[in-house]
């Protein structure tokens, strides 16, 4: 995300770094870059004039001519003002003090609304809370059909009218009224003691007064404690006057941003709050259910800076690592026995939850400059390695040494690689436990990640 953003942002600082003192000239000739830059990135022409204003007011001010490092001060002016058109501290979300919170989500068709309702009812229940989530989206025909699997996939119920269109009829006639639909949700919710409501509204393509009217009405049926409003970070120049009419329509309390893991070129995510002061509370980064993360203004633009993102790093490292698994690997090593093919399995998956590698480092700080490398890491070689391992048998799991020919020909064919796949494979797998043995006999330090070199 926000790649080409970062690579101008970066490259324009590396020539300023060249300099001893800035003259009014240089740092003129630098703000010039940084307009460039974000009005390209589709930044909202009103929020790159303010931005810039207080950049250059700020950088030819004291501050600057009186610093040691006149460069680095204006990086960290700009990421501090970046900071600052994100909306400043984050925020998280807002509870009820009695009775369930509800928490209505509201955007275009297509914004990511469902997928959006089924990870937060994920997160939250996590979080030991007990979501409902409620089916007010009656326009498109299988809305309800996917909010159920999205439900289900999250462990979490779903009210809906009826399970999808079964007459074959109109499907307003069928499942009637979203607004009635979402008031019995909320009734559900307190008596079946659900502590959070999550209401999914339908969206339409294109701005349409019915469509803002029905969200009106849900709201007033309702009340939500939060109305988020979620768009595509993939939308550019028309984020703002999407946000806009939202805003007047339903006038949401925070932004979920979506979609910041494809090419965004990221001017939504720096426009929207800066027209309309509301928080951006969360960003969706993928289509599984597991990939959202808070927003932190001031990580993010770390990010975008290049100067990385380290706690989030750690934080989805943190979620997606089973520390049972982790505790019984280290006692099994410890208690001196082998690491074997199974457990070399168990370790791949573990780092298949911690989502695309490519995400992860990215987030380090300084990887800007390996994008390139990182655009060609596979990361089908993880699901290739885990075919290969569940072709075998049991057996040949606990012991490699068994699988010959024949075997490896039968496995390359089950998992659909060929034999020489499955014999690099079994090299690097006798490699990692060479190396685990010698960590084991150096003290049981914790197993690193085999196989990925
Ligand atoms: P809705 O019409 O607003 O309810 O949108 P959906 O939840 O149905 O999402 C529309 C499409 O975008 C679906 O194909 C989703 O899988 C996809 N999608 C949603 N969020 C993300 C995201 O963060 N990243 C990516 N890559 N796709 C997403």
């Amino acid at each position: 995300m926000f790649s080409t953003l970062s690579d101008r942002l970066t490259s324009t600082f590396k020539n300023l770094r060249s300099k001893g003192r800035l003259s009014e000239a240089d740092i003129d000739a630098t703000i010039r870059e940084i307009r460039r830059a974000l009005l390209d990135a589709d930044v909202a022409v009103p929020v790159v004039r303010e931005f810039t204003a207080s950049v250059r007011d700020r950088a030819l001010s004291a501050e600057v001519s009186g610093a040691l490092n006149p460069a680095q001060q204006v990086v960290k002016i700009v990421n501090e003002e970046l900071v600052a058109i994100l909306g400043g501290e984050s925020r998280g979300l807002r509870f009820a003090k009695t009775g369930p919170t509800v928490i209505m989500l509201a955007g275009l068709q297509g914004a990511g609304k469902t997928t959006l309702a089924g990870k937060l009812a994920l997160h939250l229940r996590e979080q030991g809370h007990t979501p409902l989530l409620v089916a007010a989206d009656l326009q498109r025909p299988n809305a309800v059909t996917q909010l159920s699997v999205v439900g289900e996939r999250a462990g979490v119920p779903v009210f809906a009218p009826h399970p999808g269109n079964q007459s074959g009829t109109e499907v307003d006639d069928v499942i009637g009224d979203p607004v009635a639909v979402a008031r019995d949700g909320l009734e559900t919710a307190r008596q079946r003691q659900h502590d959070v409501l999550i209401v999914d509204t339908a969206g339409r393509l294109g701005l349409d007064s019915v469509l803002m009217q029905q969200a009106a009405d849900i709201r007033d049926a309702v009340t939500p404690d939060e109305i988020l409003f979620v768009i595509d970070a993939m939308i550019g120049q028309d984020a703002v006057t999407t946000a806009k009419a939202f805003e007047e329509g339903v006038d949401f309390t925070g932004v979920v941003l979506t979609k910041l893991d494809g090419d965004a070129r990221g001017g939504a995510a720096l426009s929207v709050t800066g027209v309309t002061g509301r928080p951006i509370l969360f960003a969706s980064t993928g289509e599984k259910l597991t990939d959202l993360e808070a927003f932190h203004p001031d990580r993010m633009a770390s990010r975008i800076l290049d100067m990385g993102d380290v706690l989030t790093l750690i934080e989805q490292a943190e979620k997606a690592f089973d520390a049972d698994e982790a505790a019984k690997m280290a006692q099994k090593l410890e208690s001196g026995q082998d690491f074997t093919l199974a457990d070399f399995l168990v370790q791949m998956q573990q780092m298949k939850n911690m989502g695309s590698m490519k995400k992860m480092l990215g987030m380090l700080p300084g990887m800007g400059q390996m994008r390139e490398a990182l655009e060609n890491f596979d990361e089908r070689e993880v699901d290739r390695i885990e075919a290969i391992i569940r072709s075998m048998t049991p057996g040949e799991r606990d012991n490699p040494k068994i699988i010959n020919g024949s075997r490896r020909a039968r496995i390359a064919r089950g998992s659909g690689v060929t034999t020489a796949d499955v014999n690099q494979l079994l090299e690097r797998f006798a490699g990692a436990q060479k190396m685990m043995r010698q960590m084991n006999k150096g003290g049981g330090s914790m197993p690193g990640m085999p196989g990925m070199g």
